[in-house]
């Protein structure tokens, strides 16, 4: 059998091809390419981990250091000896391998114990908190099966030490939510057996356009499969699972093909059959087909609905620029429009503490409750601007209240461009609808050639390490192009809808 790691499950999560083209795709294909951002969350998650493992309050065997038999030697022995912790043990079993940040011997059993530098659970927007994070769950579960396997540990349970330092533990035998009665134990076998016949050639499966793709060495070679086959995954808001039940019940795996289909018979076929395009809304396949035309034909976007947008002395044109592997918001922009002219406010924290966080985010509130809410409208672009204010009150709920920031973004002048317009009144021959998409679709031009949130976020940090102004001036030409990029989009939205 081959050998399964947690780093194989972690990449199947992600992208269920990868893990076969990476074994059996034409390498000559990929393209290693470095990524400057994915470096440095590695580099932060190693000091993480070093600042951690020098708070350790007790007494652990360091198996990180020798060569790895050397270390698997040691390992078995603290097992066998029943050492308290073993850090960087590496542990082997059959067709298992994986290196446990810790292991605990509580008096009874072993478990594993991992080490991140993000937060523990899913809990990266307010409306979910809890929920073990999947890879941390199965790369626990792998570990724990090897202890079970050697008869070290009679439970699944493991925990994971997070970015705070505090510890989580977690039962993997519990169902992973209300409505996900998989446990985490399950999840990770079944993606164990998946894994399996990909590795092995058994199986072979596909390439989708999806998230993953942007940081993966074979985004080149993927992409083009996906333009030669006319793939429907190219297609905004289409994945894998959309595509499999197309491929299943209407037989079509191509955009041309799906486009030639005839709504009103699919959606009376939806109807009358439920297990008909399973999962799939009759408003998907609707929107799946709008889109698809679209792209194929080129043709102008597609405004289903008019809006009316506020007539105001004052148009601001927020954006954010945050840290998530952080928890750390360090630029609030916004491009205002006023009968003066156009021009640029920017809040910005010169250093990442709490302290230069919370006087960065008042000093923004500041600004946007200076003027009437008559007078002004603001616009941005995603749920992001809100979602991180809310996490910024719960931070700091001295600045404002719960109920005036909800206030705030209950305006009718307040308004989230993509979630309000883009997405439910629009339609575009584009395979993202995002702000770098649309606005460049409309001959934006941001001054940087690779804009990136992702970027921004390397730059900041090269400012806080280095101190040097030229990466800060980066960050916020970034910004004040995504702010520009908001006006843009809102512009072309009225401009149309007007005509309507
Ligand atoms: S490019 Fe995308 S589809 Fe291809 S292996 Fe990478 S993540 Fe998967």
């Amino acid at each position: 059998l081959p050998t399964v790691t947690p780093s194989l499950l972690y990449d199947y999560l992600q992208c269920p091809h990868k893990v076969w083209r990476d074994v059996h795709g034409p390498k000559s294909e990929f393209v290693e390419e470095e990524n400057p951002f994915l470096k440095l969350l590695w580099d932060r998650g190693v000091r993480h981990e070093e600042k951690i493992v020098a708070s350790f309050a007790f007494d652990y065997v360091d198996c990180s250091k020798g060569t790895e038999v050397e270390r698997i030697n040691k390992t078995n022995a603290s097992l066998a000896r029943r050492a308290e912790y073993i850090y960087q043990g590496i542990l082997e079993q059959d067709d298992l391998f994986g290196i446990p940040d810790l292991l605990h011997f509580d008096g009874t059993e072993y478990y594993p114990i991992e080490i991140k530098s993000g937060s523990a659970d899913d809990g990266g927007d307010e409306d979910v908190s809890g929920k073990l994070k999947k890879h941390y769950a199965v790369q626990l579960a792998l570990y724990s099966e090897i202890l079970q396997r050697r008869g070290l540990q009679h439970s699944s349970r493991g925990a994971v030490i997070d970015i705070t330092g505090q510890r989580f533990e977690y039962d993997l035998s519990v169902p992973q939510g209300s409505r996900t009665p998989e446990t985490h134990w399950e999840l990770y076998k079944r993606l164990h057996s998946e894994v399996v016949p990909l590795l092995l050639n058994e199986e072979q499966n596909e390439p989708a356009n999806c998230s993953a793709c942007k940081n993966c060495g074979w985004y080149h070679s993927c992409k083009k499969w996906c333009e030669d086959q006319d793939d429907v995954t190219q297609l905004f808001y289409v994945g894998r699972t959309i595509r499999d039940a197309i491929r299943r019940d209407l037989n079509v795996s191509t955009i041309a093909g799906l486009v030639d289909q005839d709504v009103a018979a699919l959606s009376e076929r939806k109807k009358s059959d439920k297990s008909f395009l399973k999962g799939v809304g009759a408003a998907t396949v609707q929107k799946m087909i709008v889109r698809g035309r679209l792209l194929k034909e080129k043709s102008e976007p597609l405004i289903h609905e008019r809006f009316e947008f506020p007539d105001v002395e004052t148009e601001l044109f927020f954006d954010i620029e945050a840290d998530p592997t952080q928890d750390f918001v360090y630029l609030h922009g916004f491009w205002v429009r006023d009968a003066n002219g156009e021009s640029f406010r920017e809040f910005t924290a010169r250093e990442c503490t709490a302290e230069a966080e919370r006087k960065t985010w008042a000093d923004a509130m500041d600004f946007i409750l200076a003027s009437s809410p008559d007078s002004v409208a603001i616009y941005f672009y995603s749920a992001y601007e809100r979602s991180s204010y809310r996490r910024l009150r719960r931070k700091y709920p001295d600045i404002i209240s719960e109920e005036e920031l909800e206030a705030l973004f209950s305006r009718a002048n307040v308004i989230d461009l993509y979630t309000d317009l883009i997405l439910k009144k629009t339609d575009w021959p584009l395979g993202s609808y995002g702000i770098k998409a649309i606005a460049q679709y409309l001959e934006f031009q941001w001054r940087d050639e690779t804009p990136s949130g992702a970027l921004s976020i390397q730059w900041y940090n090269d400012f806080l390490t280095t101190g040097d102004e030229k990466f800060l001036s980066r960050v916020l030409e970034y910004n004040e192009d995504d702010c520009k990029a908001t006006m843009v989009v809102k512009d072309y939205l009225k401009m149309r809808m007007d005509a309507m």
